[in-house]
């Protein structure tokens, strides 16, 4: 399939990707790795008259200590998250994550922004982001605001980014030696994740089981409250509207569920 045709801008930093963005706005495209944006262009599902390659934007790709949290470049490639020694240290349920994503050439094109700003509810960062508790954090020539992850993802692909904005960082907690576990179901290696769960620090997150990604917030409170691990985790698809496709029905994913967050949080407690 061959997309709609286009005009190509590389600019040489963020402020010009910015400029371009606010002349452009929703005529215009990012690309970061362009393994999501490519892909739904080929379909003919967005026809953008202006892709915006940030793709070698190196002011976007790091991963460093600020205070309290681990900030890491929009523009950091899975490859670069998954070997991050910062992220083993301060956060190793993203660095774990990120080993998870596709295969290694998809990990050295595809980035942390462009996962996130993509938002597509089967992939596999946006729900261990969730399940931390992060920040996104967003430019545009207004100025810089940073959006509780628990705001930003709207619906199937959508986001609370305005299309004047760039997704230039995310922010997550230390959580150091906290358990932590990701277990992903998948039909073969490498595959999309059928339903994925992401648990650190008693939080959850759910890969695949809405129209986000979700916290398996009736499994959090159980815990919270003193629940066992498998009295929290047969809720924990409470509140879900799992899809329906051909890798599995919604009862068949809402099992997975429970499955796979007794499984994660077990592995998080040390078992
Ligand atoms: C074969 C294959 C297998 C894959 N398997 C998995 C998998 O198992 N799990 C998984 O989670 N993902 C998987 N992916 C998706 C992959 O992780 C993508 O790379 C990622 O979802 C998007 O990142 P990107 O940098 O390529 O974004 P792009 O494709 O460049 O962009 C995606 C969208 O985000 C926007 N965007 C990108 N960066 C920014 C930014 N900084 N600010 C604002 N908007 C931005 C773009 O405009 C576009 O709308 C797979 C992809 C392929 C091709």
């Amino acid at each position: 399939m061959i997309p709609v045709g286009f005009a190509y801008e590389r600019p040489s930093s963020v402020d010009g990707a910015l400029a371009l963005l606010a002349e452009h706005g929703e005529e215009a495209s990012v690309m970061a790795g362009g393994h999501s944006l490519l892909p739904v262009m080929k379909l003919r599902l967005a026809a953008p008259e202006l892709i915006i390659d940030i793709s070698k934007l190196s002011e976007l790709s790091y991963v460093k200590v600020d205070g309290d949290e681990v900030a890491i470049g929009a523009g950091t490639r899975h490859s670069t998250v998954e070997r991050s020694d910062v992220l083993a240290a301060e956060s190793p349920l993203l660095a774990g994550v990120a080993r998870t994503v596709g295969d290694p050439q998809v990990r050295h094109r595809g980035t942390i922004g462009g996962s996130l700003a993509h938002a597509d509810p089967a992939s596999d960062l946006p729900a261990a982001v969730l399940a931390l508790g992060g920040t996104v954090v967003l430019r545009s020539p207004r100025g810089t605001r940073s959006v509780p992850i628990t705001e930003f993802f709207t619906g199937v692909f959508s986001t609370a980014k305005e299309p004047d904005e760039l997704l230039v960082e995310i922010r997550v907690p230390r959580t150091g030696g906290a358990g932590w576990a990701y277990e992903k179901f998948t039909r073969r290696a490498n595959d999309w994740a059928i339903v994925g769960v992401a648990v650190v620090d008693g939080r959850v997150g759910l890969v695949n089981m809405g129209q986000t990604p979700l916290r398996a917030t009736a499994t959090e409170e159980a815990l919270a409250g003193g629940a066992s691990i498998a009295d929290a985790a047969a809720l924990a698809d409470q509140g879900t509207e799992p899809p329906e496709d051909l890798a599995g029905t919604k009862e068949y994913r809402r099992h997975l569920a429970r499955v796979l967050t007794r499984r994660a949080l077990t592995t998080a407690a040390g078992g």
